[in-house]
């Protein structure tokens, strides 16, 4: 029999999904890991990103948290409170977290987080990038998948310090478009997917999207802007979140990167993008737009927001889908946001992502591979991506669904459902231990997520699981 990790990998997205699959498989053993990136570089949208412990957890095991951690900050407590007066509906305290998990719950910059798991990888021969290169379409699912691939011609790129600003767009050249054939192809591309485009449309089944009527702006103060500002110069040198809420939109704040940068980000009512559907999911968003959403935020929030230079404004269009009918197509699976785009209200997104790839090291290192019968080969590969997505589906779906639900609530105009929810906020104040309706920080949901090793339930589920798919 010869060996899995011989098998030829392909990863199409070096986002936070294919980035951490691709270091899950070369620390397993994988030898042949090609990465298939349709930017020029790493690039990021200056934003940050909570590293929840269950996404630590297996950094840690990939040997880079130690050093993505270094310029996170370490959350010790979460204030949730009214955007219009800032007063505070309830306190969380977070510092019992890293002694509960293992891990702490942090912030970070995405570029931290993301620069991190690129090193990391970088360090290991198995793992092969390749730039400026994007799936086009998919030739053949199995038994040996077959990539279409086209070289993209970079463009001119971000603004200052890439902050506020997305990704500039790349022209084509499809004369170039090479094919690679594979053992296994998986697609960690994102949301706008293209690897899931070719699978659906293969099985004659598309993707339903959900609308969620949201979008968000992603904002970055410096230390320098705030300066001057006693009570900002508070959060930045705080190891608090803050979330202030308000009917139909909110915003979440942390500092990041040492306490350089203060990250905001918000959600409000999708009005740009619904004018111009599936355009486009990033825009670069109005100043005066943007304070007219929040305008009757209280002061603190007023003179933040009032700091984004002119013309710094990005609009996120926030996604989701239903749950897809699969994600696997022979020797072909789907991971990350490709398969389970997510509201960002649970913080939880590129951890799922990160997990799908430590499940998917860990389901193919078991597969059954033989040099003489590729047809066996192929099928162990098959029945092992199909439990991979046995072990995640369910448990994505679940956070999805907690995360939009969890939205609606922090969104809730004024009457008696507001009055619940408000009256649930104050009870948690009493032992500090209560469930609350901001499920993020809800001490139950933390307990639920945080404490999850999806590494151990592949170990012990596999085998039945395995024995279950045909
Ligand atoms: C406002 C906001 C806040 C969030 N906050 C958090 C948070 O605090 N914590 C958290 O865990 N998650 C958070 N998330 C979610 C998280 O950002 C995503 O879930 C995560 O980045 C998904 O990772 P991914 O690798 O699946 O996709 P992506 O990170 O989107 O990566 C996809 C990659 O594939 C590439 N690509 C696309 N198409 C092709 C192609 N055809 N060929 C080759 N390459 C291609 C793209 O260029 C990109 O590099 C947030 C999301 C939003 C919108």
């Amino acid at each position: 029999m010869a060996s899995p990790y011989d098998l030829k990998i392909a990863i199409v997205g070096a986002g936070m999904g294919g980035l951490g699959l691709a270091l899950s498989l070369a620390k397993k053993g994988f030898k042949h890991i090609s990465v298939y990136e349709a930017a020029a570089d790493l690039g990021f949208v200056g934003a940050g990103i909570q590293m929840a412990p269950n996404m630590a957890r297996i950094l840690d095991r990939l040997g880079c948290w130690a050093e993505i951690e270094k310029e996170a900050t370490n959350v010790q407590e979460t204030s949730i409170r009214q955007g219009s007066t800032d007063k505070e509906l309830a306190h969380v305290d977070m510092s019992g977290v890293a002694a509960l998990y293992a891990y702490p719950h942090c912030t970070g910059h995405r570029s931290s987080l993301a620069g991190g798991l690129y090193k990391a990888c970088q360090a290991e021969p198995a793992v092969q990038f390749h730039f400026s290169t994007a799936l086009v379409g998919v030739d053949r699912f199995e038994p040996q998948p077959v990539l279409r691939l086209r070289k993209r011609a970079p463009k001119a790129t971000n603004g200052a310090n890439g902050a506020n600003v997305a990704a500039a767009p790349q022209e084509e050249d499809a004369s170039h478009d090479t094919t690679v054939e594979v053992d296994i192809l998986l697609g960690a591309d994102g949301i706008k997917s293209a690897t899931r485009g070719a699978m659906l449309g293969e099985l004659g089944l598309t993707a339903e999207e959900f609308d969620t009527g949201q979008a968000s702006y992603r904002i970055m103060l410096t230390r320098d802007q705030m300066a001057g500002d006693a009570e900002m110069m508070k959060l930045m040198d705080s190891n608090l979140v803050v979330r202030w809420i308000g009917e139909r939109r909110h915003i979440i704040a942390y500092p990041v990167a040492g306490k350089t940068v203060y990250n905001l980000s918000s959600a409000q009512p999708d009005i740009h993008f619904a004018e111009a559907p599936s355009a486009t999911y990033t825009t670069r968003g109005s100043k005066s737009a943007m304070l007219g959403v929040f305008a009757d935020f209280c002061p603190l929030v007023q003179r933040m927001l009032n700091m984004v230079p002119e013309g710094e404004v990005c609009e996120w269009r926030l996604r989701q889908h239903r749950e897809l009918p699969t994600w696997v197509h022979g020797s072909v699976a789907l991971l990350g946001d490709a398969c389970h785009p997510t509201l960002p209200h649970l913080s939880q997104g590129a951890a799922m992502a990160i997990e799908d790839g430590a499940v998917l090291a860990e389901v193919l290192s078991r597969v059954a591979s033989s040099e003489d019968r590729k047809d066996q080969t192929a099928s162990s590969i098959r029945r092992c991506l199909k439990t991979y997505e046995l072990l995640r589906k369910e448990r994505t779906s679940m956070l999805v669904d907690m995360a939009y639900h969890s939205g609606r609530v922090l969104h809730l105009g004024e009457g008696a459902a507001r009055e619940e929810r408000d009256r649930q906020f104050a009870a948690h104040g009493a032992d500090g231990k209560k469930a609350i309706p901001d499920k993020w920080a809800s001490p139950d949901v933390q307990k639920m997520i945080y404490s999850y090793d999806c590494v151990a339930e592949t170990e012990a589920e596999f085998d039945t699981l395995y024995a279950s798919v045909q």
